[in-house]
């Protein structure tokens, strides 16, 4: 019989049920009781979803973050909140997110824990802080609570947790210590916890060590064998847990830790699987994840079955079946979407419909295909139905992008020559002034979009309502007196679903929400289909704002590898080939602003950086697509159009040099947090274009003084030429007041005329 297992369910519920909840505790519109109600009744549901697995995951709901409570669990609290006593559920949310309600006082609010990117994915955790003197000490009441409300209710179960190593390589040293060197005080609270662990009856332990897919130094390596070696007395079985990718150079390390079992991301690992069986010693189990656990798509049971027969027949009863990762990453429930066209909805698979593929999986192996000819022969229609689509296939798209030749992708000249065209063409003063696109979106404005939206708003009443908007955010600008201006984006709800809702190829969910951090989900459309785009997208609305002023206004855009980064993407395709695709769909709209008279085009990237590998040794390959596709998308402008792009980050000293490759003649970046210290890559990397390193953090409601706004500029004067710096925020004002934005502005535009005197 072949072992089912799940490595964790999205614990958001399929209506955001936790969401709401949370953000109802935070204003104390419900007791901390209802509000501990309502989980248990999610992981009720959340395990009946589950049943039909034969190990279902406890310990993967969380109420912000599975690596706070990681923290909590190995009582590793930062200081500041070590000495309130009052609440454990309450301290949890002063970590997390800097203040247990929103009622309480800004006096005893204590800064949040720092928030970063769990792996690859777009999920983001609390990062564990370290120091020298860090201790542990455990405290599993919350895991064993929910071990025994699983057992109650009647499941068989299987607990998750981090690993000793993968929790230190996620967290922080605040001094200089070496985080590793806390691994001997780490490891006997695991043993604790093991110990606590076997009084529950359970026999299975997940220890999840997904660093085993990373570059690991020999010291990481060392940690590994020296965790496992130690902890290896127990009597619990442990299932080591890799996922986000392949083992490579760590594979034979993860076959060889004294451990019970393994599982490995077998969607982007598949290639090592035969290696893994042949260093795997015979007495453990191996389980593979064949389901994907980071997209939306059906699986071709059949061709998985197919793949799986031999490997079955070797292994038998040590062969378990699992997702690719915890199912965190993907919507909790296909069922749920009533708008979707029926044929593509056909192709898609949530959480719940990837568990029923795995049940299915299981038992076509077990069992003989006949068991189940009904439900193969259905998958197979469907697979096909999306192999053979004219929905996902158009010809000419993917002809236009066997044509890109390398000339699409560079301007007709080199920078200098270009910017002294549009120097004279332009004819700006100075340190320019401009903002990064969006301004303040007004309740209002979000109104008149919904109305517009579900029909009660006629379209022409709704192009007023912008219209008017975008009226006003230029009146605005006139009073503020900047130099460069945007539209204000009041027509845009996200920075892709915009675009995606005029392309070809693109489906959105109506509760396809997938958590992003705490209470926030995002939903990311899925990309089904070639891309092209029938018409333009933003000409209208640029063009009428144009028309409006004198100033320079530039056209906005999001540039293809944030769209691609931001989207559930095609699996039958590489990558690499949609990127083209959604560069050739921009190119073309960047040509048409350009006809109809916009001088100054922006395309963000602004998840450009978060798209690169977790391994090293890939980034090279990954940036020369994703710059070649901005290159596509940007250049093929006439010299005396400028070219904008925008990045909500400046950690890029290690991909500096492609960032200067995309040739974009003004890049905007966010600096002003870190006190310009992050310009320091300029020191030694000559940036040839145009820069407007952000003045002011649009993340915090603070207005910014004249003084500081000059100090930093003065301090990116030290690195790059005043001649190519621009003034600017960080990035767009959508979620600021107009009442925070407007002294702020008027402070850089201040700012700037001093600057201007100063030279
Ligand atoms: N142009 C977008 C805006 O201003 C950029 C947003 C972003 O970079 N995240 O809203
Ligand atoms: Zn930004």
């Amino acid at each position: 019989m072949i072992t089912t297992h799940n490595l964790g369910f999205p614990r958001i519920g399929k209506k955001r049920e936790l969401k709401f909840a949370l953000e109802k505790y935070w204003k104390r519109d419900i007791t901390q009781n209802e509000l501990c109600d309502i989980a248990a009744t999610l992981r009720h549901e959340h395990w009946q979803n589950q049943e039909q697995l034969d190990l279902l995951p406890v310990g993967d709901f969380s109420f912000y973050d599975q690596v706070l409570d990681t923290s909590f669990m190995l009582g590793n609290l930062p200081e500041r909140v070590q000495n309130i006593t009052d609440n454990t559920l309450d301290n949890y949310f002063r970590v997390a997110r800097g203040r247990s309600s929103s009622n309480e006082s800004e006096c005893s609010c204590i800064q949040a824990g720092e928030m970063t990117k769990w792996f690859d994915t777009n999920y983001h955790y609390i990062v564990p802080e370290f120091d020298q003197n860090t201790q542990f000490s455990l405290d599993s009441s919350s895991l064993l609570e929910q071990i025994a409300e699983a057992q109650q209710q009647g499941h068989n179960i299987k607990p998750v947790i981090i690993g000793p190593v993968t929790y230190l390589w996620l967290g922080k040293a605040k001094d200089e210590s070496n985080k590793l060197d806390l691994l001997d005080k780490l490891l006997p609270v695991y043993a604790e916890l093991f110990s606590e662990l076997e009084k529950t009856g359970i026999e299975w332990l997940q220890i999840d060590e997904p660093v085993l897919v990373t570059e690991l130094s020999d010291a990481w390596q060392h940690a590994l064998r020296n965790a496992y070696h130690t902890l290896q007395s127990t009597p619990l079985k442990l299932l080591l847990t890799t996922y986000f990718g392949e083992l490579q150079e760590n594979l034979q390390l993860s076959c060889t830790l004294p451990v019970d079992g393994v599982h490995i991301d077998a969607i982007n690992g598949k290639d090592e699987v035969a290696k893994v069986i042949d260093w795997l010693p015979s007495h453990k189990i191996l389980s593979l994840g064949v389901i994907n656990g980071r997209n939306i798509w059906k699986t071709d049971l059949s061709d998985t079955v197919k793949w799986l027969k031999p490997i079955y027949e070797r292994l038998q009863d040590r062969l378990w079946l699992a997702p690719s990762c915890s199912l965190l990453h993907v919507p909790v429930d296909l069922d749920n979407e009533q708008k979707l066209d029926s044929e593509i909805k056909s192709w898609f698979a949530f959480a719940i419909q990837k568990l029923e593929e795995l049940a299915l999986l299981a038992s076509t192996l077990s069992e003989g295909e006949s068991s189940v000819e009904k439900q193969l022969a259905e998958n197979k229609a469907v697979i096909d139905s999306r192999k053979h689509s004219s929905r996902v296939h158009n010809q000419s798209v993917k002809s236009r992008v066997l044509e890109i030749t390398d000339e699409m992708g560079n301007r007709q000249s080199q920078y200098n020559e270009r910017a002294t065209i549009q120097r004279k063409k332009l004819n700006l003063p100075l340190y320019p002034t401009t903002t990064i696109g969006s301004f303040p979106q007004t309740l209002e404005i979000r109104k008149a979009r919904r109305d517009f939206r579900v029909g009660t708003l006629a379209e022409e009443q709704y192009r007023i309502a912008m219209q008017n908007e975008i009226k006003h955010c230029v009146n605005e600008q006139e009073t503020l007196g900047l130099d460069v201006f945007v539209h204000g984006e009041p027509e845009r709800n996200d920075m892709v679903e915009y675009f995606g809702e005029q392309l070809t190829g693109y489906a959105f969910t109506q509760f396809g929400w997938v958590q992003s951090y705490g209470s926030r989900c995002v939903k990311p459309p899925i990309i089904y289909g070639d891309i092209s785009r029938p018409e333009p997208m933003t000409v209208a609305w640029a063009h009428y704002a144009q028309s409006l002023t004198d100033k320079p206004m530039k056209g906005m855009l999001t540039g293809p590898v944030t769209i691609l980064n931001w989207s559930f993407v095609r699996d039958d395709q590489p990558r690499s080939e949609t990127c083209l695709q959604l560069a050739l769909a921009i190119r073309d709209e960047v040509l048409d602003l350009e006809k109809s008279g916009i001088t100054m085009i922006q395309i963000d990237e602004a998840a450009l950086r978060e798209g690169l590998p977790l391994r090293k040794s890939q980034w090279q390959s990954y940036l020369d697509w994703a710059i070649k596709s901005f290159r596509i998308t940007a250049n093929g402008v006439t010299d005396e159009t400028q070219i904008h792009t925008h990045m909500c980050y400046s950690e890029f000293n290690d991909i500096i040099a492609s960032i200067a490759d995309m040739d974009a003649d003004v890049i905007t970046i966010e600096t002003s947090r870190s006190d310009m210290e992050l310009l320091d890559v300029f020191d030694e990397f000559r940036y040839p274009n145009e820069i407007g390193p952000g003045v002011y953090d649009i993340h915090s409601p603070n207005i910014p003084s004249v003084k500081s706004i000059v100090d930093l500029m003065n301090k990116a004067k030290q690195r790059i030429p005043a001649e190519r710096l621009w003034v600017n925020p960080d990035c767009g004002l959508k979620t600021r007041h107009w009442d925070e934005v407007k002294p702020a502005l008027a402070n850089m535009v201040e700012a700037s005329e001093i600057l201007r005197q100063e030279r």
